[in-house]
């Protein structure tokens, strides 16, 4: 029969994204909505909505039975989660299944594996990913935690295996601090995350973040669509990325993307997801596995022409990959900027009404955002509200294009991180590529000095 009507269970620009790759492959959406979004975009333009809740995330977009039941009652056939929310929820995903309805996203025993940290590296090393040197599995014991310090050298990082949005993770600089700092880490992953389990690897001095993307079929074939650099970073959160890293050589992400790829293939993997590396001295080191789509999946779109949620649609449908390695070129540069409802240095949140909205256009520039002109951005979610997305021939013309695009964008009656990327992508450091996760925190700390 396959799928005919989708219900979105998440919201803003990555639900209007959904609802576009569903409309244009003739399938029908459901939209669901807390009370604080029954304005929003994707609400109107969805074929159904249901509301299921009150504001707060955990009463509507984390409200299990409330999702199930609008799919029932709407008749939906298959739920995409988006990312966020309950998209890495591998409970949600079993029970989504249970009630015969299809789950857009990977197996929900592969989601488990990968969401346990500890967990993941393993099964990475099994598959032949390169990893941070480090404990192999969890530490308890202060001795064993000391010697396994020494082996690898300081610096070590202490990870949460339940970690997540960066959080959970302590720099350890030397043997006098080591056995107070994993009681610490402990302590707040269990508070945090209700897990005290933690696990040391080296701490990269300065890494650059690169990241490929897959997919799987679920039957033993994966590709990958090349690497993503989302280096620039503040406090571990991702603020602007492009596709290709400007350091990757074609040779080295052929290698890379074989590797991963094979891995997944190996795995049985289904669906999309994303390989985290560091990387460092032209060497790769596995961080994590993200079991969903990203936030900077149309980068990667760009420069391949592959619409990536029409492909996990398509793969939850039992259809096979539209796409094989050798067909995939990987065509021209392509930057994202996200856009926050916040003021650009300080980052305090600034929610509101937005007064005068008038996205950029032309050739090649792209908008993914719920905004409208009147609409009030909620207080209780996410500051991001627009993704720009630009493409070139080459990473120079991206640039000049990206420019023009900021000049353009209006986005009146709030605070956004506009000015922020308007001033970064004309520093010479971003323009020649130069650039690790330190670089962008430590940008803005000399700002601040100067002024
Ligand atoms: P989370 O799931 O919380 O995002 P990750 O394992 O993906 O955690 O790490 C988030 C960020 O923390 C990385 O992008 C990097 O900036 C930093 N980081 C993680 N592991 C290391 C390491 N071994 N050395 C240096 N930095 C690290």
């Amino acid at each position: 029969m396959g799928i005919s009507r989708i219900l979105i269970a998440n919201r803003g620009e990555i639900a209007l994204r959904i609802h576009r790759a569903a409309h244009e492959m003739g399938i029908e959406t459901v939209a669901v909505h807390s009370t604080a979004d029954a304005d929003a975009m994707h609400v109107r333009l969805a074929d159904h909505a249901v509301c299921i809740g009150p504001p707060a995330a955990k009463d509507s977009y984390l409200n299990m039975a409330a999702i199930i039941s609008a799919a029932e009652i709407t008749h939906a056939d298959a739920i995409h989660p988006g990312y966020g929310f309950l998209s890495e929820n591998a409970q949600f995903a079993e029970i989504v299944e249970a009630h015969g309805i299809t789950w857009i996203g990977p197996k929900p025993e592969h989601i488990r594996t990968m969401g346990d940290k500890v967990e993941a590296k393993r099964t990475a090393g099994k598959l032949g990913l390169p990893l941070v040197p480090g404990s192999d599995g969890a530490v308890s014991d202060p001795v064993a935690a000391a010697k396994i310090a020494e082996e690898i050298g300081y610096p070590v990082i202490i990870k949460a295996a339940s970690g997540g949005g960066g959080r959970g993770m302590k720099v350890c600089n030397g043997p006098e601090q080591l056995e107070t700092l994993i009681q610490q880490a402990g302590s707040e992953a269990k508070a945090a995350f209700g897990d005290a389990t933690v696990y040391i690897e080296k701490y990269l001095g300065n890494p650059r973040h690169i990241e490929f993307q897959v997919f799987g079929d679920g039957k033993g074939n994966a590709i990958h669509l090349g690497e993503r650099d989302c280096s620039l970073q503040r406090r571990h959160q991702k603020v602007l990325e492009e596709a290709p890293s400007p350091v990757i050589a074609t040779q080295e992400r052929d290698r890379m993307g074989g590797i991963v790829a094979k891995a997944m293939a190996d795995m049985g993997y289904r669906g999309a997801g994303t390989i985290e590396f560091l990387w460092e001295n032209g060497e790769f080191y596995f961080i994590e596995m993200n079991t969903r789509l990203q936030v900077e999946h149309p980068v990667t779109e760009a420069i391949t022409g592959v619409d990536l949620v029409r492909e996990q649609i398509r793969i939850a449908d039992g259809k096979p990959l539209s796409v094989a390695q050798a067909d995939l070129e990987f065509k021209g540069h392509a930057i994202e900027c996200r856009i926050n409802a916040e003021d650009p240095w300080n980052f305090t949140p600034s929610p509101g009404a937005i007064t005068a909205y008038h996205p950029a256009g032309g050739m090649h520039v792209r908008v993914d955002s719920g905004l409208y002109s009147g609409y009030r951005i909620p207080p209780y979610y996410d500051s991001m509200i627009a993704k720009l997305i630009v493409y070139g021939r080459t990473r120079e013309g991206c640039i000049m294009r990206l420019k023009r695009a900021l000049e353009e964008m209006v986005i009146d009656g709030v605070k956004t991180s506009i000015p922020l990327h308007q001033t970064l992508i004309c520093e010479p450091d971003f323009i020649h590529g130069d650039y690790t996760i330190k670089w962008l925190e430590e940008w803005l700390a000399g700002r601040d000095t100067a002024q």
